[in-house]
């Protein structure tokens, strides 16, 4: 009885995708074989790993290798792996029905014009097979299950069926390619040599190519009808020494096949710095990395003493795409133990923040069949980590020495370092080092806290930043104010993680960092300036405590503030609260439940002009009559402008609405009984806002 076959239906995405890869114009297709040699190692590693503490794993197949295997004859090109192979099931979810968040973002990135050569880092390398085969089969055996065929000619399924005509593999996974009439090319010896050489010669299992050999062989003369009949070609032989043997010898050309290993270099790490050329770091790199270009920094090194490693770190060009993206496993530094390929998504080698950093570490130190708990607990590792961090630190700052490339990186990687102030206490103030702001006086490059602190005169004792949502919005905030007038620098923090990063750096070369939207601002004033503001304070402590009457519970406190000059009032928050901005971005995550929220909300002080037309009006109004209805409705109207322009949102945006139209009204002297009622708001306070419109008069 033959085995049955199933049809599967290909996931849209990936159908899309296949669509993509088999319609578009794209001439660098050479890349399909790097991809499908990736994935023969990937699988290699996974049963190497498994092995280290379960040898059984190994009793079909012994040797780790990849075969790739030309068959001219009948236009297939096959790709054999004695890796772990795919049960049934992997078959299904891996290649087919379950679709990667890769899919769909290298559709987008491709439609962006991203090039097929990325796909790799895309999680969707598998697929690329089509760019060179119009079927693909994919034989397969793990150990936990029977020998299957998967196969696809596109088209939006696939089928799968149990194996009863191809030989028994062993173990692994055979990738026959029944290439398109147009990519032939790349059944030639020649042709694949080069692209392992290019794309694949830091891949640490042996890649076999299997070539054909003519040999001579020596035949006598009875021997030779039974070859004549197989088809080798036989020659006379005519040295002089041949002739002049009596008996007649022959030989004949046989073509044999043969095992020729294409990546015998040995690996890299292992070599001393010093005779690594920079192409062969690029060309490892992309090996590690998939990635299609080039790295921004490399570090070669090697630990000795207690303990010895060796190691090489890259720092890449871009962030990936998925850098924080948290159920993603991370698979960056691949960690070896004396040359043997332990496993590639150790989390306790790298903290969180450096994960963007990829490449080799080779211990001599670590057992080869370390399990995954143990490696939680490890001394060794830990020491390795600390290093790796250090070293990373080192390439961090050496990157710094150059504008160009510490561009790059800030751009790609600052996240990273702001959330590296945040968990690596150790470390802070050398990543504090790497931060760059704009400022107030930055202009268009951004500065470093060193250069700030150098442009600091000599009575300013604290650094001075503003955060908000972007930059725009910060470099207008009424905050600003004041430090413009003195000429005092801020810098403006535009990144949420900024907020995180500054509350748990709190210093920079003991100069403190202080958040400008936050109060009981220290200022940098003179004796005189300080009596003066005193006795304002004085002349007016009853507006402050008649505007603090009025706005009851909205406010802690209400006070006057020597740091604004064109806005007439802005509210600053607690010293420990959240900031205003933090508060905007707290309600965007919604992380904390309400009982935190309500705990951290900021704490918010009014904080008045006394300079301003505004406040001195009102001022006025106050003394002459405490109990004046008009100043109640204005100062309402004064802090919901200032909850504004302080970077905070509107609670209630229809009440603030309904005050402004009236406002609005006011100046148009429209008639209040022209007014339309039915969208008055019915609650009392509104009836009671209502009642006050009459009142209202216009201030200038
Ligand atoms: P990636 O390699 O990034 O996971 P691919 O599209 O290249 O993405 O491969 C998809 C999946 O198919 C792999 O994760 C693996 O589970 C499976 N796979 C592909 N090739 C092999 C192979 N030679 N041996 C075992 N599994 C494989
Ligand atoms: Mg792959």
């Amino acid at each position: 009885m033959s085995a049955e076959t199933e049809t599967f239906s290909f996931q849209a995405e990936i159908s899309q995708l296949m669509s993509l890869i088999i319609n578009t114009f794209y001439s660098n297709k050479e890349i399909f074989l790097r991809e499908l040699i990736s994935n023969a190692s990937d699988a290699l590693d996974k049963v190497r790993y498994q092995s280290l503490t379960d040898p059984s794993v190994l009793d079909a197949e012994k040797d780790l290798f990849i075969r790739i295997t030309p068959d001219k004859e009948n236009n297939i090109l096959s790709i054999r792996d004695t890796g772990i192979g795919m049960t049934k099931a992997d078959l299904v979810n891996n290649l087919g029905t379950i679709a990667k968040s890769g899919t769909k973002a290298f559709m987008e990135a491709l439609s962006s014009g991203a090039d097929i050569s990325m796909i790799g880092q895309f999680g969707v390398g598998f697929y690329s097979a089509y760019l060179v085969a119009d079927k693909v089969q994919v034989i397969t055996k793990h150990n936990d299950d029977e020998q299957y065929i998967w196969e696809s000619a596109a088209g939006g399924s696939f089928t799968i069926t149990r194996d009863e005509v191809n030989p028994p593999i062993g173990r692994g996974t055979e990738m026959r390619l029944f290439m398109k009439e147009d990519q032939l090319e790349y059944l030639d010896e020649k042709k694949i040599k080069d692209i392992v050489k290019k794309h694949s010669e830091f891949i640490s299992y042996p890649i076999q190519l299997v070539v054909e050999k003519e040999v001579e062989k020596e035949v006598s003369d009875d021997e030779e009808e039974i070859v004549a009949e197989e088809g080798a070609k036989i020659e006379e032989v005519t040295d002089e020494d041949d002739k002049k043997d009596e008996k007649k010898k022959k030989t004949i050309k046989e073509t044999v096949t043969e095992n020729e290993e294409l990546n015998k270099t040995k690996p890299l790490w292992t070599r001393n710095p010093e005779d690594v050329k920079p192409e062969e770091y690029s060309e490892f790199y992309k090996a590690l990395s998939n990635d299609w270009e080039d790295h921004l920094a490399v570090k070669h090194f090697s630990v000795e003493g207690q303990l010895e490693f060796r190691a090489i770190l890259y720092v890449p060009k871009r962030a990936p795409f998925d850098m924080f993206e948290t159920k993603k496993k991370r698979n960056n530094i691949k960690l070896y133990v004396r040359r043997v390929f332990i496993m590639d998504d150790c989390d306790e080698l790298m903290p969180e923040w450096l994960s963007f950093v990829k490449g080799v570490v080779d211990s001599e130190d670590l057992p080869l069949n370390i399990s995954r708990e143990m490696l939680q607990q490890n001394k060794i590792l830990k020491v390795i980590r600390k290093n790796l961090v250090k070293k990373c630190l080192e390439m961090f700052q050496e990157i710094s020495e150059d504008k160009e490339n510490f561009d790059k990186f800030y751009e790609a990687f600052s996240k990273n370092i702001k959330l590296g102030i945040h968990e690596d206490t150790q470390n802070r103030g050398k990543l504090a080092d790497l931060l760059r702001y704009y400022s107030t006086k930055s202009g268009d490059e951004m500065t470093s806290f060193k250069d700030y602190v150098t442009r600091m005169p000599e009575k300013q004792k604290n650094i001075y930043y503003i955060t908000g949502e972007s930059r725009a919005a910060v470099e207008n905030s009424p905050f600003l104010e004041g430090f413009k007038k003195k000429g005092i620098e801020v810098l403006l923090m535009t990144d949420p993680i900024d907020e995180y990063a500054t509350t748990q750096l709190k210093e920079y070369e003991d100069k403190k960092l202080v958040c400008i939207t936050k109060d009981g601002l220290e200022l940098e004033e003179d004796e005189e300036e300080k009596k003066a503001r005193e006795a304002e304070q004085k002349e007016y402590e009853g507006l402050c405590k008649a505007v603090k009457d009025i706005l009851g519970d909205k406010v802690e406190k209400v006070v006057l503030s020597s740091m604004l000059t064109d806005s007439p009032c802005v509210l600053t928050t607690g010293q420990f609260g959240w900031s205003a901005n933090m508060e905007r971005i707290m309600k965007a995550q919604a992380l904390r439940d309400s009982s935190m929220s309500s705990y951290m909300a900021s704490k918010k002080t009014l904080e008045l002009n006394p300079d301003h037309p505004i406040i001195k009006a009102l001022k006025a109004k106050v003394s002459a009559d405490a109990n004046d209805r008009t100043a109640k409705d204005l100062v309402t109207l004064l802090y919901e402008t200032s909850l504004l322009t302080s970077g905070f949102t509107l609670d209630d945006p229809s009440s603030f609405a309904t005050r402004i139209n009236r406002m609005v009204s006011l100046g148009l002297s429209i008639d209040e009984d022209e007014l339309p009622t039915a969208d008055e708001p019915t609650t009392e306070a509104a009836a009671d806002d209502n009642a006050e419109v009459s009142q209202m008069e216009e201030v200038d």
